[in-house]
């Protein structure tokens, strides 16, 4: 049976580019399954149910947080987002590696049911390059842009909770670190108990005798 695959957090603020990122990882390689979130805000231009979100009502999502369909939910500027249960677990037990780009509250809630998530924070190179990128992408208001860099300066005392920091500065380095990262999590000893203990059994051979 394969390995159960590793839980990998993805967090930043919002205009730091991980929607690329992700895109981009997943197209670069083959080794990664996306859970795509249910969320309450309205779909943007481009944007399909099912593919960016499942797009709901407030009642639907709801609904989910009250069959516990979700590993997690939080607000986030005045909109439910949450993560799927089902699919999550499914790929996990299947021995896929599965991305949840999520935000902090979110991403310490499922910390805590599962202390084994790799949490990987992704930044633009500064404040002002943030600005940039929120506004340059031309997809909310600038009230909404506002709302969201107000909240970028409360998720800034966040950032030492997670495992790495990766800076959005050139993509294509970003995506493979960010690959890189996840591929040397799995030679970390405690997410190879079964081989140290395989490796315990196979070597007693040589004992016996002694
Ligand atoms: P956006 O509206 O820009 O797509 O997402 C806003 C924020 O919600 C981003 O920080 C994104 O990472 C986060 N987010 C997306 N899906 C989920 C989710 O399922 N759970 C949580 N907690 N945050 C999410």
């Amino acid at each position: 049976m394969a390995d159960r695959g590793i839980l990998i957090i993805v967090s930043g603020f919002s205009g730091a580019g991980k929607g690329t990122v992700m895109k981009r990882i997943m197209n670069d390689y083959n080794n990664y399954a996306l859970s795509i979130s249910a969320t309450t805000r309205n779909p943007r231009a481009g944007e399909e149910n099912g593919r960016e979100y499942f797009f709901k009502t407030v009642e639907e999502f709801e609904n989910m947080i009250a069959n516990d369909q979700l590993i997690e939910y939080a607000q986030y500027v005045g909109n439910y987002y949450g993560t799927p249960k089902e699919y999550v677990e499914s790929m996990l037990n299947q021995g896929k590696d599965v991305i949840l780009e999520i935000e902090m509250q979110g991403a310490m809630k499922v910390k805590e049911k599962m202390p084994d998530t790799l949490l990987v924070f992704v930044t633009p190179p500064s404040a002002q390059e943030l600005k940039n990128r929120l506004v340059g992408r031309g997809t909310e208001d600038m009230d909404t842009i506002n709302a969201r860099l107000k909240r970028a300066n409360e998720e800034v005392y966040y950032m030492d909770k997670y495992d790495y920091l990766l800076i959005n500065d050139d993509l294509d380095q970003c995506v493979k670190e960010l690959h890189e990262i996840i591929q040397s999590e799995h030679s970390r000893v405690s997410r190879n108990i079964n081989k140290i203990n395989f490796f315990r059994e196979d070597l007693k051979i040589f004992s016996e005798g002694e």
